[in-house]
């Protein structure tokens, strides 16, 4: 039954109860999960990745208080974002208790956290019993997958499940926010669903993080998230001129670009629409003819941050 899609949550949580690893819907993008505390599932989650152990797993959880599981304290302004933002696509980077296992947060001694708001996540977290691990569910390095057929087309023969839950709603990752103790503030680690404006608004202005005082996190990977073709962002026309001849697959807030597709991420110019479709397209145009594909540069505010993050991640090599 490799690879089977399904939407039995009864059958998902017996799966991950037993030390499976299954694929799981959220709101931003679908996840590979396992029980955090048993490390041969976690150890699974990394191989069927093929992840990096530098690379370390967000912790989803069922309800606010379930966070003192895997963390140790919380930060000021910590309880303030959980309310504002919980259930929903804001992760915390917080203290972590030493039960998480270390394959977890890649030796770290914080932990990721956050409470996914998808319903039948949410129910299935509530069924398990357990606090789940989980990155997204692509091979490392390439895009995330926002439905289940996505995930089904690359590891569908690796996990023994795959929970549908639809279209993701976000589309994007969540946004990734830690508590620095040597600042003394939060730090921005990854722009996501949560706009880091909503943020400061609540706690104040948030710091940027230092790559070089984390080891690898790869939301601050260079390269990542990215199609096997070339991306390119910037002036879409003068990236037409200087491609010309070759074919290319455009995605932009327009259609009025002369290129052999032109997918437009959202009609009305949203932001939060253009998110909720950026992979779906990517994913498209790498499976398509073009040779190549262009971008614009959206809106530097709201969910325009992580479209130009994960546009810029893409394009990098
Ligand atoms: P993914 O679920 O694939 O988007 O990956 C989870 C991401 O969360 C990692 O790639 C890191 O960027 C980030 N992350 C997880 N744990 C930590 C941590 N303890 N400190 C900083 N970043 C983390
Ligand atoms: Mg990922």
């Amino acid at each position: 039954m490799n690879g089977r899609i399904g939407s039995d949550v009864e059958h998902a949580a017996a799966l991950l109860r037993s030390g499976e690893v299954v694929a799981i819907p959220t709101e931003t993008v679908y996840g590979l999960a396992a029980n955090t505390f048993d490390e041969g599932a976690v150890l699974n989650i990394f191989t069927i990745k093929e992840r990096p152990s530098f690379d370390p797993l967000i912790v989803h959880i069922a309800e606010r208080d379930h966070v003192m599981r895997v963390a140790k304290e919380l930060p000021q302004g910590a309880q303030e974002l959980m309310d504002a933002f919980w259930p929903g696509p804001l992760t915390l980077v917080l203290p972590k208790r030493p039960e998480v296992p270390d394959l977890v947060t890649s030796g770290l001694d914080s932990v990721a956290v956050r409470m996914p708001a998808h319903p039948m996540t949410a129910a299935l977290l509530r069924e398990v019993g357990v606090p789940l691990a989980a990155p997204s569910a692509n091979p490392f390095g390439y895009i995330s997958p926002t439905t289940a057929q996505h995930v089904a087309d690359q590891l569908g023969t690796k996990v023994p499940y795959i929970l549908d839950g639809g279209p993701c709603a976000v589309g994007v990752e969540s946004t990734i926010v830690g508590w620095d103790p040597q600042q003394r503030r939060w730090v921005l680690y990854r722009p996501g669903g949560i706009p880091v404006e909503r943020i400061e608004a609540l706690i104040g202005s948030v710091g940027m993080s230092d790559p070089s005082k984390l080891h690898m996190a790869p939301g601050m990977l260079e390269s990542h998230y990215a199609p096997h073709k070339p991306v390119h962002v910037g002036d879409v026309s003068a990236l037409l001129k200087r491609y010309a001849g070759r074919s290319v697959g455009v995605i932009s807030f327009s259609t009025e670009y002369e290129a052999d597709r032109c997918e437009m991420l959202s009609v009305d110019r949203d932001l939060a629409e253009a998110a909720r479709n950026l992979f779906a397209v990517l994913r498209e145009l790498d499976a398509s003819d073009c040779a190549l594909i262009i971008a614009e540069q959206f809106p530097e505010e709201g969910l325009g941050r992580a479209i130009n993050d994960r546009l810029r991640r893409a394009s990098a090599r």
